[in-house]
């Protein structure tokens, strides 16, 4: 859109963010009639940390229309690794082992390219108007709808609409104008992360797959890309953060180097993009929604990225989000009701999650990855969860409690490994490393 333009008061819908979850609400709202108006600061494509898919984001990029596309840039990814440093094995997850294997794989993608994909798709659907270069700065709340103050790269501009969709990712828009932003009192890491050329082939198992290497201070995750490159990063607890005192490219490297395992196959790599960091960055905002508005993906939650569950949420909580927003646009006596169900259906699919999430670091947990057992198909619901099944309930959910079952047991016969396991999980005040930090440029 041009900032000459009118403003428009016939819109339906303006979504502040173009990641994934803003483009994919604004196409499916698009698709049901509405119109949108889907701003977005930046200028695509732009960088953006999280390439690694779920299996159970494939059915909606397929019901988007976008499936091919993004299969022709992305790297097929069949499952998940686990390499720990008290097990001589690595732990191999392949997605057709999961109790609904359908579909039985996902894609590793760049995300400068999967999101300008995404983006692009959006404004091509008949009722998007894409507003690229633009920020959010203002939202006033009217009788009628939302009057949003724009500042664009050469002049300000001003949209109304009926509804507003907060989708401005970890940047929180709306989140920060209203506090309704809350960091996550049980987790609280930090990530640091780059792209590497040839990363030896023994880094991985199955050829595609992601693989996570436990370290004493976290975990380090090598995702293969297309083009010889893979993303390799490193989250951290926060006592181990905390001593970090050097620039952050030389702490990257020695924290690589505290995983034999992974230097051995990282040592002969080459950089070939900055260090960045994102730290503090689990949270969640008290609610999903308020009067004329609902917040989306990382807007609304940021979970730890340990099963890449990231862009499936931002997606399938845009694709529900979608349906909800038309009918509450024609009735809007509904909007309490259905939202509630939205946020009740999305805290209930991030919970299946979170509970391995806090305990991904506690040895108890990573002996029951490194040894699992099939007793009752709970290895077969560990590669579900794995591969994002995580709004199922019936035969899942019970032996997703069986597998719970086993590490209270297991915890109980461990107490004083769990207790200073959970001494050292104890979250501190705060992280110093902005999001974004960039140590250098090439
Ligand atoms: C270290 C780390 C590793 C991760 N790894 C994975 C992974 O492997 N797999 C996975 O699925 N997820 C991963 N994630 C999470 C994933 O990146 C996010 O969940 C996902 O990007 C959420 O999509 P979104 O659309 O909600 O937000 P974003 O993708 O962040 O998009 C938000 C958009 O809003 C725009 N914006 C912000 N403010 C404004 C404004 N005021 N006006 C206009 N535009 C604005 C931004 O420019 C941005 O383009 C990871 C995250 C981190 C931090």
């Amino acid at each position: 859109m041009e900032a000459s333009e009118a403003p428009s008061t016939a819109i339906d819908v303006a979504v502040i963010g173009g990641g994934p979850a803003g483009s994919a609400v604004s196409a499916f709202l698009a698709r049901l009639g509405r119109r949108v108006a889907l701003i977005e600061k930046s200028r695509h494509p732009r960088f953006h940390v999280g390439e690694s898919l779920l299996p159970s984001n494939l059915p909606i990029l397929e019901r988007l229309g976008v499936s091919e596309a993004v299969a022709a840039i992305g790297r097929y990814k069949p499952g998940a690794e686990f390499v720990s440093p008290h097990h001589e094995q690595r732990q191999v997850f392949p997605f057709a082992d999961a109790l609904n294997p359908s579909p039985d794989h996902a894609y590793n993608v760049t995300r400068a390219e999967f999101d300008e994909l995404l983006l692009r798709h959006a404004a091509a659907a008949p009722g998007v108007d894409l507003w690229e270069g633009y920020t959010a700065t203002g939202a006033e709340r009217l009788p009628d709808g939302w009057r949003l103050t724009l500042r664009g790269e050469n002049a300000p501009a001003e949209i109304r609409a009926r509804f507003l969709i907060d989708a401005s990712g970890r940047d929180g828009f709306f989140a920060k104008v209203e506090s309704v932003r809350q960091r996550s009192p049980r987790h609280n890491s930090a990530a640091i992360f780059a792209h590497f050329r040839d990363v030896s082939s023994d880094a991985w198992a199955a050829d595609g797959s992601i693989a996570i290497y436990w370290f004493e201070h976290g975990w380090i995750w090598m995702i293969p890309l297309r083009n010889g490159l893979t993303s390799v990063g490193a989250v951290s607890m926060p006592d181990y953060l905390k001593t970090r005192k050097g620039p952050l490219d030389a702490f990257f490297i020695e924290t690589l180097k505290m995983c034999p395992k992974a230097w051995t196959v990282l040592q002969n790599a080459s950089r070939v993009s900055p260090v960045r960091g994102a730290g503090n960055y689990a949270y969640t905002a008290k609610k999903a929604f308020g009067d004329g508005y609902l917040l989306l993906g990382d807007a609304y939650t940021f979970l730890d990225p340990i099963f890449s569950s990231g862009i499936y949420f931002a997606m399938q909580s845009a694709e529900r989000a979608a349906e909800a927003v038309n009918v509450v646009l024609d009735r809007p006596e509904l909007a309490g009701r259905l939202f509630s169900r939205y946020q009740r259906e999305l805290d209930n699919a991030m919970a299946r999650l979170t509970w391995f999430i806090y305990r991904f670091n506690s040895p108890i947990l990573r002996n029951l990855f490194m040894k699992p057992r099939n007793f009752f198909a709970i290895r077969k619901a560990v590669v579900s969860i794995l591969a994002g099944d995580v709004y199922r309930g019936g035969t899942l959910s019970l032996r997703l409690a069986v597998f719970k079952t086993i590490f209270h047991l297991s915890r109980l016969a461990n107490l004083r490994t769990d207790r200073e396991d959970r001494r050292r999980r104890e979250v501190l005040p705060s992280i110093s490393l902005p999001d974004n930090e960039i140590a250098d440029r090439l």
